[in-house]
C-alpha cells in the first residue's frame, strides 16, 4: 500500500520542530525513525498531510547519569544505542534496559526505531512503554509553552494515544532510580514480532542486601504487565505479595503470578483469548521473577 499524499518537512532543530508542529497543526505529525508511522500510513491508519522530521535535531540523542543516580534518555536515542551501551554509560541498576531491547524487532529497527518514538506512539506491549510503567519514569514533552514532565503513570491514555499535545514532542525520558534486581520476558508468536503479552518486574533487597538474594529476605517490588489492557499497566495486587517481604524462593514468586493472573481481565482477540493471555500472565510473571532475583 502507498500512503496517503503528504509534504516533508525538515526541522533543524527543536524549536524549529515545534513551531512547525504548531503551525501545521493537527494534520501534521513528527516523524523520528519512521519505523512505526511509516507502516501505519501504508496501511492508511494514518494520513499526516505533513511530516515533521526530527531524526536529525541535535541534542537529543544521548544516555545521561544525573547527581542523583536518575538514567536520562534523549527521545532520540535508538533502541540500538541502548542495547549496545555498556555499563558506564547506563550506571549501574539499568541493565533490565539493555537486555530488553533484544526483545525489539529486529536489528534494521532497533538502529533506526527511538526511544521516544516507541513511547509516542504508545503500543500496549512495546518495551519502551512497559519500562517506563515499571520504573515510573517522568516524560519531558516540549511545547510552544515550553517543558512539561509527565509521569508514565499518566502519559499512556489508551491503544496508541497519549497526553502529549499535537504541537508538542516528547524530548526526554527520566527513569529516576535503578533497579538491580529488574527483568523483563515476553511471548510473541514469532521472534522479532510484538509480544503477546509481556511482563517486567523488579525486586527490592533494601540496602543491607550483602549476603545476596537467596538469603536476605524480599522488601518489595514492582510488576508490569503489557497485553492485558490498552496501556501497559502495575499490578497492585501480586506488589502486595513481594512487600510483605519473606525469602525470594520458587513459592513467593508462584504465588505473586498467580495473583498477577488472578487481578487481570485482558481482552481476547486474533492472537490469543482472554483465558490464554491470563495464563501467559502467570507462567511470564514467574520466569521474570526467578530472572530478576538471580541477577
Ligand atoms: C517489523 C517490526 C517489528 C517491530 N517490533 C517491535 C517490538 O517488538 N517492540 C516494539 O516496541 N516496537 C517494535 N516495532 C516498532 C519500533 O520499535 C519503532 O521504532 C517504534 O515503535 C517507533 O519509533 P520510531 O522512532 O520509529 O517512531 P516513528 O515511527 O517515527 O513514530 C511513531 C509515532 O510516534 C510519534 N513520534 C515519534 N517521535 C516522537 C517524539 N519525539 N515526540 C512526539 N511524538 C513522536 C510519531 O508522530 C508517530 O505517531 C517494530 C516495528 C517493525 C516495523
Amino acid at each position: 500500500m502507498k500512503p496517503a499524499p503528504f509534504t516533508y518537512h525538515r526541522a533543524r532543530d527543536t524549536e524549529g520542530a515545534v513551531r512547525l508542529l504548531a503551525e501545521l497543526g493537527d494534520d501534521a505529525k513528527p516523524i523520528a525513525g519512521g519505523q512505526s508511522l511509516v507502516a501505519m500510513m501504508g496501511f492508511r491508519l494514518a494520513r499526516p498531510r505533513h511530516l515533521v522530521d526530527i531524526a536529525r535535531l541535535p541534542d537529543l540523542d544521548y544516555l545521561r547519569r544525573d547527581a542523583d543516580g536518575a538514567l536520562r534518555i534523549g527521545a532520540l536515542t535508538t533502541h540500538h544505542t541502548v542495547e549496545t551501551a555498556g555499563d558506564g554509560a547506563l550506571g549501574a541498576g539499568y541493565a533490565v534496559l539493555r537486555d530488553a531491547m533484544r526483545w525489539v524487532g529486529h536489528l534494521p529497527i532497533r538502529t533506526r526505531g527511538t526511544v521516544g518514538g516507541s513511547i509516542a506512539h504508545a503500543d500496549a506491549t512495546a518495551e519502551w512503554c512497559l519500562l517506563a510503567v515499571l520504573f515510573d519514569a517522568e516524560l519531558t514533552a516540549y511545547g510552544p509553552h515550553g517543558e512539561r514532565r509527565i509521569p508514565a503513570a499518566e502519559f499512556f491514555h489508551g491503544f496508541y494515544t497519549n497526553a502529549l499535545e499535537p504541537d508538542e514532542l516528547l524530548v526526554d525520558v527520566r527513569f529516576p532510580a535503578p533497579a538491580r534486581h529488574a527483568a523483563l520476558t515476553e511471548f510473541a508468536e514469532r521472534h522479532g514480532d510484538f509480544a503477546i503479552v509481556s511482563a517486567a518486574v523488579t525486586l527490592d533487597f533494601g540496602p543491607e542486601e550483602g549476603a545476596g538474594p537467596g538469603t536476605t529476605p524480599l522488601r518489595g517490588g514492582r510488576v508490569a504487565l503489557g497485553g492485558v489492557a490498552p496501556t501497559p499497566v502495575r499490578v497492585p495486587e501480586a506488589e502486595e505479595v513481594l512487600a510483605a517481604g519473606g525469602r525470594a524462593d520458587a513459592a513467593l514468586f508462584a504465588e505473586c503470578a498467580a495473583r498477577a493472573a488472578a487481578a487481570v481481565d485482558p481482552p481476547g482477540d486474533a492472537n490469543g483469548s482472554s483465558q490464554y493471555r491470563r495464563s501467559l500472565v502467570r507462567t511470564l510473571v514467574e520466569q521474570a521473577l526467578e530472572e530478576a532475583v538471580n541477577r
